[in-house]
């Protein structure tokens, strides 16, 4: 059971590694016609961008799955890549995109500086010299207005 859960926690955290490679690399480059929705203004509740996390759902459950069937500790490596899209949609839909129906107003500490940074993600429009592509994690506020001014700059 303990080794389950530290198989499920190791997930999680790996999967903000995951997570941050894949935005940088996949979404704004090869695969940022699908991400581009989420850059522009938004015209519905969903966006082509959403099947990113469609395709982290199929993902977990077919690890779930092949869990399942006798391939443990599969289905927690599935568990923890379930939760990190449910973490993602909380944080990153709830809090930073602000889509809950009331607004939170606790922004302290470690939530304000995730916020801020995604805040930073979005100030570049296009696919090239964006900052910030974590989602749990965020190098401090001053270093990432460097980094956008350097990049705007080269
Ligand atoms: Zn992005
Ligand atoms: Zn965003």
């Amino acid at each position: 059971m303990l080794f389950n859960l530290f198989v499920l926690l190791g997930t999680l955290v790996a999967m903000e590694g995951v997570g941050t490679l894949a935005h940088k690399y996949v979404m704004h480059g090869w695969g940022w016609w699908l991400h581009r929705s989420h850059h522009e203004p938004r015209l519905g509740t969903l966006e082509t961008n959403d099947l990113y996390l469609l395709a982290l759902a199929l993902f977990a459950t077919a690890l779930v799955a092949l869990g399942r069937a006798g391939h443990a500790p599969l289905q927690w490596v599935g568990a923890g890549v379930a939760g990190y899209g449910l973490l993602y949609v909380l944080a990153h839909d709830g809090l930073f995109h602000r889509h809950w129906p009331r607004q939170p107003r606790f922004m302290h500490g470690y939530l304000r500086r995730l916020y801020r940074a995604h805040r930073l993600h979005h100030a570049v429009k296009g696919r090239k010299h964006s900052v910030s592509f974590g989602f749990f994690y965020a190098p401090p506020f001053e270093v990432l207005k460097r980094q956008l001014r350097e990049r705007r700059r080269g």
